[in-house]
């Protein structure tokens, strides 16, 4: 038995997302910008998925566009309101320190062509307030990007009031909002925002497609040259059966969203309240303003990574942080920016929960991970200088 915990990495395809795909591998198969019947069929349809991703997020269907994925909306994103700044003399974007690296490895290279960045510093409970935002933001600030909900320890952030201030100041507000796509309401109208990043792998589409939602109005820059595809903001021949998929899965995550969310929050709390009786634990990120299927906490003492291979062993597939810095020895940027000192910061386990999962796996999680956490510790001699008063423990 395999117990799946890691849906913030990646989710299983729904079947109905699977069967959305079929029809466009062998019968509509023809290329959108074709001017035969067979193009048309394909063109038709695409059409038609582009007004249902924009039904969900109350946006335009001339406000989509399609992209490989996450990163490369938030890619486009960045660059192209860094575009708008600089023509207008603007080059100064605010963010966070605990973005995914999509955002920060783009306003790194930014930063090297001239821009200046501010990285905002979140609370403790990793939630960035929009007073601080209203603190960074100048004259010459083009941009505000700040993610919906954080990838590793699943914290919300107050989107509508930041981007309430960035409308209110005339300033491009982006959110990477991969994570809360099909897990929590998106209203781009009343949430204030201009510009919002969103893939389908993270809400049981499949691999490899995104959405790139901008206001009307708003010039994207192309990242990739070559075609008129996407009104001439992305280059490339469409992928019709991915397209499908994602909308089928988006539209069915929404319709699902409250219930799933209610079951979630149950297995989640139940989660936190198990984990929370190891001694020196610690949860990451406030309790109740996070994603009703994360769950992610510090153990002091011990390694995340062998705390991995061990619950593996066992049939629990779990996460020490993001994929993206797994396989790393560096601590989670995500987990540093919220406080948590290095040492601290190595011993972290991530849990995040699908609709699939259930109470039986959720108590069997507990189990395991107490008596894995207990062993590691047992064979550790930084927790033996722990237990001996030798050293302080930083997790009280
Ligand atoms: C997964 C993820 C991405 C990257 O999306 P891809 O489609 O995998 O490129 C970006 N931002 C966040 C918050 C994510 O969780």
């Amino acid at each position: 038995m395999k117990i799946y915990l890691d849906n913030a990495a990646t989710t299983k395809m729904s079947k109905a997302a699977i069967e959305a795909m079929l029809p466009y591998m062998d019968g509509v198969y023809g290329n959108p910008s074709s001017l035969h019947s067979i193009g048309q069929a394909a063109s038709e349809v695409l059409t038609n998925a582009r007004k249902q991703i924009a039904e969900c997020i109350n946006a335009l269907p001339e406000e989509i566009t399609f992209t490989s994925g996450g990163s490369e909306a938030d890619n486009q994103a960045l660059i192209s309101a860094a575009r708008i700044g600089q023509r207008n003399g603007k080059r100064h974007i605010v963010s966070t320190a605990f973005e995914h690296h999509a955002v920060l490895h783009t306003l790194n290279a930014l930063e090297k062509d001239g821009f200046e960045i501010t990285l905002l510093n979140v609370h403790e409970n990793g939630i960035v307030l929009p007073e601080q935002i209203a603190d960074a933001i100048r004259d010459d600030t083009c941009l505000v990007t700040v993610m919906y909900a954080n990838n590793e320890i699943g914290t919300l952030q107050p989107i509508e009031a930041i981007g309430e201030i960035c409308r209110a100041n005339n300033i491009l507000f982006h959110t990477d909002a991969v994570q809360a796509a099909g897990h929590m309401h998106i209203n781009v109208k009343e949430q204030n925002i201009d510009m919002l990043s969103l893939s389908a792998h993270k809400f049981h589409g499949p691999k490899g497609i995104g959405v790139l939602y901008a206001k009307k109005g708003i010039p994207l820059a192309s990242l990739i040259e070559g075609g008129a595809q996407e009104r001439g903001r992305r280059a490339g021949t469409e992928n019709i059966p991915a397209i499908m998929g994602m909308a089928a899965a988006l539209k069915e995550s929404c319709a699902h969203l409250d219930n799933r969310a209610k079951r979630l929050h149950i297995l989640r709390d139940q989660l936190i309240d198990g984990l929370s009786q190891i001694p020196h634990s610690i949860l990451n990120g406030d309790a109740l303003n996070r994603l009703p299927g994360n769950v992610s906490f510090c153990f002091e003492g011990i390694e995340g990574e062998s705390l991995l291979l061990l619950l593996d062993d066992r049939g629990i597939c779990a996460s020490s942080g993001s994929a993206c810095t797994s396989g790393s020895l560096d601590p989670s940027h995500v987990l540093l920016a919220i406080g948590r000192v290095h040492d601290v910061a190595h011993g972290s386990l991530r849990l995040t929960l699908s609709d699939e999962n259930t109470e039986e796996q959720i108590e069997y999680t507990i189990k395991t991970v107490k008596e894995v956490v207990a062993y590691l510790r047992s064979i550790s001699p930084v927790w033996r200088d722990l237990a001996d008063g030798k050293r302080e423990f930083i997790i009280k």
